[in-house]
C-alpha cells in the first residue's frame, strides 16, 4: 500500500474515533451528571451561606441573653435595696419604681427579640434540614447515573481502543512529514485528504485541472487541492489499476 492508502485508511479510522469522542460527549447520560453536579455544588453554597446566617443569628441570640440577664440582675438590686430598707424617702422610692418599670419594659422588648430570633433560627435550620435532605437524594441519583454512564462509556471505551490500535500501528508506517501535514489540514479543515468525486475534489467541490487528474492516476505523489488544500486522494486507483491489468 502506497502512503496515501495509509493515510486515507488512517483517517477513516480517526474520524471513527472522533464519532466515539463525540457519542461520549453527547451522551445524555453525561448531561444528566452535570446537570447533577452543579445543582448539587449550588445546593452545597446555599447550605453554607445558610449555615453562616444561622450562626450570626445565635450569636446574636447569645449577645441578648447577656443583655437580659443583666437588665434582670438590675432590675433585682433595686429591688434588694426596697426590701432591705435602703430607700428611706417617697421620692426615692418613686425614682425606683419609675426605673423598675422601664427595666420591665426592656425585658419584655428583649424576650419579644428572643422569641423572634428563636422563630428564626428553627426556620432557618427546617431549610438546613430539607437541603440536606435533596442533597442526600441527588448525591444517590448521582452515583446512580455515574454507575449506568461507567458501564456506557466501558463499552464505548473496549470499541474506541481496538480502533485506536489500528489506527497508532498504521501512523507507524507514515511519514512523519506527512502525519504533521494531516493533522494540521484535519485541524482547519475537519478533514485532511478527500477523494476525487467526478473530478472534482471531495472536499470543496472545486474541480480539478485534467493534468491533476493524470498525475493523480499516475502514482503516489501527494497532490494537493489547489483551492482548499487538501490532499487529494484517487480512491478508484485499485480499480483502473484491476481494468487496465485485465
Ligand atoms: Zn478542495
Amino acid at each position: 500500500m502506497g502512503q496515501l492508502d495509509l493515510l486515507w485508511e488512517y483517517q477513516n479510522l480517526d474520524l471513527a474515533l472522533d464519532k466515539y469522542d463525540k457519542m461520549r460527549k453527547n451522551s445524555p447520560l453525561r448531561s444528566k451528571l452535570i446537570e447533577l453536579k452543579n445543582y448539587l455544588m449550588q445546593q452545597q453554597e446555599y447550605l453554607v451561606k445558610l449555615n453562616e446566617e444561622a450562626e450570626k443569628k445565635n450569636h446574636i441570640l447569645n449577645r441578648i441573653n447577656h443583655e437580659y440577664e443583666d437588665i434582670v440582675k438590675a432590675f433585682k438590686s433595686g429591688f434588694d435595696k426596697v426590701e432591705s430598707g435602703q430607700v428611706r424617702s417617697v421620692k426615692q422610692l418613686e425614682e425606683m419604681q419609675k426605673v423598675a418599670m422601664e427595666l420591665k419594659e426592656k425585658l419584655s422588648k428583649k424576650e419579644e427579640e428572643i422569641r423572634n430570633l428563636l422563630k428564626d433560627i428553627q426556620n432557618l435550620s427546617n431549610k438546613l434540614e430539607d437541603i440536606r435532605v435533596r442533597m442526600v437524594k441527588a448525591k444517590k441519583e448521582y452515583s446512580d447515573t455515574k454507575a449506568e454512564y461507567d458501564d456506557e462509556v466501558a463499552n464505548i471505551q473496549k470499541e474506541y481502543q481496538q480502533i485506536k490500535q489500528r489506527r497508532d500501528q498504521l501512523k507507524n508506517e507514515l511519514d512523519p512529514e506527512l502525519i504533521k501535514r494531516y493533522n494540521r489540514l484535519k485541524k482547519s479543515r475537519g478533514t485532511a485528504i478527500v477523494t476525487v468525486e467526478q473530478n472534482c475534489c471531495g472536499g470543496c467541490n472545486m474541480s480539478l485541472a485534467a493534468l491533476v487528474i493524470e498525475r493523480l492516476k499516475k502514482g503516489d505523489d501527494i497532490i494537493e487541492c489547489e483551492n482548499c488544500g487538501r490532499i487529494l486522494y484517487w480512491a478508484n486507483k485499485a480499480d483502473s489499476d484491476a481494468k487496465s491489468a485485465g
